[in-house]
Parts: C-alpha cells; sequence; structure tokens
C-alpha cells in the first residue's frame, strides 16, 4: 500500500547531510572564478605570443581558424588539463534534444612497446567523430551513416569538469553531418550571430561608426526550478520519467501562504544553492541565486550577460550542475515547465540584446538625440521583427511540457505582444503622430533634434503578463521555458532582427543617397511607418485579462494555444525564406527540426499516457480497491450485527473506481488510434487534441480518489508533502 511512501516520508523527516558542510572561507569564491576554465589568461600565459595573437583574432572577428596554430593549443590545453587531473577529454555538443552530449576519449595512446602517452593533437582538438547514429536528425543523415562530426567552437571556452567518476577536459563544439548540414543548436546560433552582425553594421555605419568591432547579441537567461526531497522523487513514476506529476490533488495550503520566504529556507536548500554557485564560478559562470520565487519550493538562479552562444552553452551547465548538486544534497532538482498542476510553473527569461566593443550596448537610448535616434532604430526593427515573425517566436518555445504553462494565469500569454513601458510607447506614438493614449504633445517629436525622456531601467516585473518586454536596456522574451535551450529562442530573435535591420538600413541607404544630412528625416519616416505597420504588437497591458484575448484577435495577433498549433509555422514559406536568406539554417535543416520537434512532441505525450496508464492501474486502483473492500467489509459486518452504516463513501468510492478504469480504457484507446498516424502533423494534433484530455479525465478521478482513500493506503507522496516537507 502506501509504505513507499510512508517509507519516502520517514527517510526525508530523517535527513542528515552525508558530507561535512563545505567550508566556503577556505577558497574565497572570487579566487574561483574560472578556475577551471581554459580561459583567455591561461591562453595568454601558456600560449606563444603569435600563436595568442592569430587564436584571438579568431575568436574576436570570426577570421578562419589557422591549423597550425590548433596543434599548439592542443598541446596547451592538454598540460593544463593534465595538471588539473584530467584523464579524458571530451567534444561537448548540444543536439537537437535540446540536452548536452559528450564523447569521451582518453588522453592515453599506446606507445607501441607496452606503455602509454598522453597525446591530444591540433586535429584531436579540431574535430571529433561521435557514434552519432542516436542522435535524431530529421532524415537529414540515414542511420547507415551515422558518421556527423564535432567541430571545435573557437569562441566558447573550453573547461574542466570534475566529477566524482573523474575529471575531464570538456571541449564546445558543433555537431554537423559530413554533407555540411547542422545537426545540432549551436551551429545556428553562431550563423544567426553573423547575420546579425552583418546588418547591424550597416545602420551603425550610416550613423558614422564604421570602426567594424563586432556586433554580438547577448543573453542573460533567468533560469526557475523546483526542489524536492529525493526520496519523494522516487516515490513518483511520474515525476521520475516525465519531470511531472500526473496525479495529485491541490494541497490545502496553497501558495497563498506566503510563507515561502528567505527566511524559511532549509540549511541543506541553501547549502545547495551555495554550492551551485561555487561550481558554477569555477567553469567561469557568474551566478546569483534567488530565493523568493512564487510557488512553495521554487527558485531561480540567473548569471551575468554573456556573447549569445557563451550563454547558451552556459546555460546548459547551469541546468547540469544544478541537477548534479541537488543529487548531492538528497534532492531533485526539477526543471520542467510544470511539475505540479495548479502551482505556478517555472520558465527561463531570456534577456537578450546587441551591442559591440566600440558601440556598447545599442539597446541602451543614450543620453543625446544622436544616440536616441540610433537606438529607435534598433528598437524599431525588434518591434517590426517581432510583429511579422510572431508565428515563429511561438513556435521556438514550443514544447509539450511549455503548453501547461503558456497561457495559464502565471506565465505569458500564448499571444506574442511587446510592452515598452509607458515612456517609450508614448514616444513611438509622438513619432507616429499622435495617439489616444499619448499622454504627450501629438507629433512633437523630432528624430535628432529632440531627447528621449528619462526611461525606467526596469526591475523586470512591472509587468510580467508580456511574453516580450522593454526592460530599460534590452529585451526579456519571457515565454522561453524552464526545460528549454535557449538557443533556438536566440537563433530567431538574432534572424529576425537581423532580417529587419535589413529593412531598415536598405530604406535609410535609399532616402540618404549616401547624404547624412538627410538621415534624421529618413529615420523619422522609416519609425512613422514600422509604427503604423507593425505597432500592433505592442501592448502594455494586462496580458491575462480577457479584454486581452479579444483585443489581439481584432488586431489580429495570432493565439497559438498548443505546440501542435505553434510547430507548423516552422515551414510557412516566409520563415524558410528568413533561414535561408541569412544562411541560418537551409530548407532541409528547417525540415529536420520541425520533423524532430514534432516527434518529441508526440513521444512525450505518449511517455506521459503510458506512465498515466500504469500508475493508475497498479497503484491508484490497487488503494482504491482496498479501500472500497475495507469500507465495504466493515459495512457488511455493521449491518450484520444489525448497526446502520452510511454508506454515502462506498457509494461514492465505487463510482469513482468505475470512472477511473472506464477513463483508462479511453485513454488507451485514444493512444493506440494517435499510434496508428504516420504523418507527425496529424499525430500531433491527435495526441494534443484527442490524447491529453484523455490523460487529464484519469486525472480528474484519481484526484478525487486521493481526497476519499485512508492515507496510509495512498501510494504517492502528496503535493502537501512534496512541497512543504524538507
Ligand atoms: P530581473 O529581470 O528580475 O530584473 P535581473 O536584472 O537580475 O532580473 O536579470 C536580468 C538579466 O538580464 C541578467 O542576466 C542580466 O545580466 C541580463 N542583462 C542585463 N543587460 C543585458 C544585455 N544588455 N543583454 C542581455 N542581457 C542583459
Ligand atoms: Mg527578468
Amino acid at each position: 500500500g502506501g509504505s513507499a511512501r510512508m517509507a519516502a516520508i520517514s527517510a526525508v523527516t530523517n535527513y542528515k547531510p552525508s558530507a561535512p558542510a563545505m567550508n566556503f572561507l577556505e577558497t574565497p569564491t572570487q579566487e574561483l572564478f574560472c578556475a577551471n576554465v581554459f580561459s583567455k589568461s591561461v591562453m595568454k600565459d601558456r600560449l606563444p605570443k603569435p600563436i595568442f595573437k592569430s587564436l584571438m583574432k579568431t575568436i574576436e572577428t570570426g577570421e578562419k581558424l589557422d591549423t597550425t596554430v590548433a596543434d599548439y593549443v592542443a598541446s596547451a590545453m592538454k598540460d593544463w588539463a593534465i595538471e588539473k587531473g584530467a584523464t579524458h577529454y571530451a567534444h561537448v555538443f548540444y543536439p537537437l534534444t535540446g540536452f548536452t552530449a559528450e564523447k569521451h576519449d582518453s588522453f592515453l595512446s599506446p606507445d607501441g612497446s607496452g606503455s602509454a602517452i598522453a597525446e591530444f593533437s591540433g586535429s584531436q582538438l579540431i574535430q571529433g567523430e561521435p557514434d552519432g547514429s542516436s542522435f535524431p536528425s530529421g532524415g537529414i543523415r540515414q542511420t547507415f551513416e551515422a558518421r556527423g562530426y564535432t567541430a571545435w567552437d573557437v569562441t566558447s571556452p573550453a573547461y574542466i569538469m570534475e566529477n566524482p567518476n573523474g575529471t575531464t577536459l570538456c571541449i564546445p563544439t558543433a555537431f554537423v553531418s559530413w554533407t555540411g548540414e547542422a545537426l545540432d543548436k549551436k551551429t545556428p546560433v553562431l550563423r544567426s550571430m553573423q547575420a546579425l552582425n552583418k546588418q547591424a553594421q550597416r545602420i551603425l555605419s550610416l550613423f558614422g561608426h564604421t570602426d567594424g568591432a563586432m556586433v554580438s547579441s547577448t543573453a542573460g537567461p533567468e533560469q526557475e526550478y523546483f526542489l524536492v526531497d529525493r526520496n519523494f522523487f522516487f516515490a513518483r513514476p511520474d515525476l521520475l520519467n516525465a519531470g511531472r506529476t500526473l496525479f495529485g490533488a491541490q494541497p490545502p495550503k496553497g501558495q497563498e501562504f506566503d510563507d515561502h520566504y528567505f527566511g524559511a529556507i532549509p540549511d541543506r536548500v541553501l547549502a545547495f544553492m551555495l554550492e551551485t554557485e561555487r561550481e558554477l564560478f569555477k567553469l567561469g559562470i557568474p551566478v546569483k541565486t534567488r530565493h523568493n520565487e512564487v510557488a512553495p519550493g521554487q527558485y531561480e538562479i540567473a548569471p551575468m550577460f554573456e556573447f549569445a552562444n557563451v550563454a547558451t552553452d552556459h546555460q546548459q551547465l547551469v541546468m547540469i550542475t544544478l541537477k548534479r548538486v541537488a543529487e548531492k544534497y538528497g534532492m531533485a532538482c526539477l526543471i520542467h515547465e510544470k511539475p505540479f498542476a495548479g502551482v505556478n510553473g517555472s520558465g527561463k527569461h531570456v534577456n537578450w540584446s546587441m551591442g559591440s566593443a566600440s558601440q556598447g550596448n545599442l539597446l541602451d537610448p543614450g543620453d543625446t538625440p544622436h544616440e536616441n535616434a540610433q537606438f529607435l532604430v534598433f528598437c524599431g526593427a525588434v518591434i517590426r521583427a517581432v510583429h511579422k515573425f510572431q508565428g515563429l517566436l511561438r513556435a521556438v518555445v514550443a514544447s509539450a511540457s511549455n503548453d501547461h504553462r503558456l497561457g495559464a494565469n502565471e506565465a505569458p500569454p500564448a499571444i506574442i505582444s511587446i510592452f515598452l513601458g509607458t515612456q517609450l510607447a508614448d514616444v513611438f506614438e509622438q513619432i507616429k503622430g499622435g495617439g489616444a493614449s499619448s499622454s504627450l504633445p501629438k507629433g512633437t517629436l523630432e528624430i535628432g533634434a529632440d531627447v528621449l525622456p528619462p526611461l525606467p531601467k526596469d526591475a523586470g516585473d512591472r509587468n510580467r503578463t508580456s511574453p516580450f518586454a522593454f526592460t530599460g536596456n534590452r529585451f526579456e522574451f519571457r515565454a522561453v521555458g524552464s526545460n528549454q535551450s535557449i538557443a533556438g529562442p536566440l537563433v530567431a530573435m538574432n534572424t529576425i532582427v537581423a532580417e529587419s535591420l535589413d529593412y531598415c538600413a536598405t530604406k535609410l541607404e535609399e532616402a540618404t543617397g549616401g547624404d547624412s544630412s538627410k538621415l534624421n528625416g529618413a529615420i523619422q519616416k522609416l519609425l512613422t511607418d514600422i509604427i503604423n505597420e507593425h505597432g500592433a504588437v505592442v501592448f502594455n497591458g494586462d496580458g491575462y485579462s480577457e479584454e486581452w484575448h479579444q483585443e489581439a484577435e481584432k488586431r489580429g495577433l495570432l493565439n497559438l494555444k498548443t505546440t501542435a498549433d505553434a510547430l507548423p509555422f516552422l515551414e510557412k514559406p516566409e520563415v524558410k525564406d528568413l533561414f535561408t536568406k541569412y544562411g541560418v539554417l537551409s530548407e532541409r535543416e528547417l525540415e529536420s527540426r520541425l520533423e524532430i520537434y514534432l516527434e518529441q512532441y508526440c513521444k512525450s505525450i505518449s511517455v506521459e499516457t503510458k506512465l498515466t496508464v500504469e500508475i493508475a492501474r497498479t497503484m491508484i486502483f490497487p488503494a482504491s480497491i482496498r479501500y472500497q473492500n475495507e469500507l465495504a467489509s466493515t459495512c457488511a459486518n455493521l449491518q450484520a450485527l444489525g448497526y446502520d452504516f452510511d454508506k454515502d463513501t462506498l457509494d461514492k468510492m465505487t463510482t469513482l473506481v468505475k470512472s477511473l478504469q472506464d477513463s483508462v480504457a479511453t485513454l488507451e484507446a485514444a493512444a493506440a488510434k494517435a499510434d496508428e498516424i504516420e504523418c507527425w502533423h496529424k499525430k500531433a494534433n491527435a495526441c494534443c487534441y484527442d490524447v491529453l484530455p484523455a490523460m487529464n479525465e484519469v486525472r480528474k478521478y484519481a484526484d478525487e480518489l486521493e481526497g476519499y482513500v485512508a492515507d496510509d493506503l495512498w501510494p504517492l507522496p502528496t503535493y502537501q508533502e512534496m512541497l512543504f516537507i524538507r
């Protein structure tokens, strides 16, 4: 019966740390920063000067890598890694599943005379060959030619991973097929950054900035997660295998009790946070944890922003490290978007901007009319991009798990809109020539002459209901799911903004014909056009309200509620054109992604279905009939003795058990039908509109049974237990 659950509760309440507390004074955190990174300063120390210079040139300007350089770098890297205790090296890559994969190799090679020498050459650094057959390629690579290869990404630093099982030199790589197609999430990020740079340079040169300093996109992802005790985690097959609870009645004590604050953090959670930060610091990831998320047991960790490609790699390391360190403290870190129904979900707010070494942050409004004008062009380009490609932005955050969060009244709605804040929205209203909502005089803002009003550097939460918010000097894409790689969202943002900057640059170049005195007038016209054509995407109000849903529909904005609705936008002609035109994804690469994401969606619903059936049948049904039997025999015994016994509970139990059985059968039938469908689009629709509702029915009866069955018989740790017992 409930013995596994009872054992879990007892184990949790008797938790004792297995390792002594860490001594954080021994090595101050500052000294640890980058301790395990083959950083610029390590390279400077260890590489001959010309080699170092040549490598930096590649890293900073994207210039092609000189292959003789690679041998020197490999040798220095190997020596450094071996000094740090590494025995193996791994090419780390990011397959389309969104996870992180590694191919490990030993440094040691037999020397032919019975001993071994440590070896690591430039060619081993530059290129590796994982057995790619187990990674999805969406038809690009047939399994018989499974040998894609990994290529060293010089722009992301190598690092050491310390692990109880050994220490490894990790080399961030791109994963591509022999025909040159991207099989991973990293390659398009790099390509999209190049596209963005190219178009941003054209705008900058219109403003007289022709130094050519590379414009890079920057990203700062805020990661939310839950912590639960591992004993509970292992007593819940659904959490263990699907990452979320498929059953569980609402706790009597919900998140409305605001007792989840810093002071209430148990020692081991605090120790976990400190150690996580410390581990990430060693990897050169400057993180800060937060303690006050909305739900009980929910927390957040965010790094300082970095270049988008590095931030993407680091984000993967953050997720891995959270999970690993949690384990050490007897907890499971849940990164799923909605581990608990009815409880606040987890997102990943991706803060995004672009900037260069000489120009700084291009989404910073600046203080002078000249800087303001340039900012408005970049900002206008983003507004146009988000409006034009709202379907794509929705598609890149689509997943089975994120569907449970988007559109619930805690996360942004599935409608993509932009929050500009009152001041900036007013500025655009004035450029447009006035508007009802403008509190400032109409049509008075003259580009290049007037100074913008001070825009508040937003604390981020003023309007949490917007999926895409301007926060003073960057945009924050909040619809991203906590469990997703940020690569897809960054690729989309970089590319759509590149397209928009291309449009703006072309318009401005045409209008000025090289005469810079015409620039301000040309910008005025450009921005007026943009706000007239694309202003519908700007919305500063409450994104949760019913009025917004109606208003958005009137404005012609998309409202793609589910992954099944959103993913098909990846194959819209304008999306294909976008990615091919800027060399970010070929048609084949894009099609392969769509197929893989549809497949992943169906697979995760299929896994949840199997778990739902299994748990309902082997845990909830048996517990229920035991209790039913207990009630029945009590009733029979008492009646035999001439007592009255109120049969209400027994009647209710009997109805619920029958409904549970029937709903399981319906779910199985719906799943079997979906299984037979071959077209991924149709399968996804069946999963979404037939299987998921059937799954919810099973849950409904099971959760109701939880309110009747004797507590000592209930097999699954309850919401109350998982969220409140530490
Ligand atoms: P909040 O959004 O709750 O105010 P923070 O200000 O702590 O949270 O975090 C915002 C994130 O935005 C941080 O990761 C920060 O480094 C990042 N950020 C700040 N400036 C930029 C920028 N120019 N480009 C990208 N990310 C940025
Ligand atoms: Mg934020």
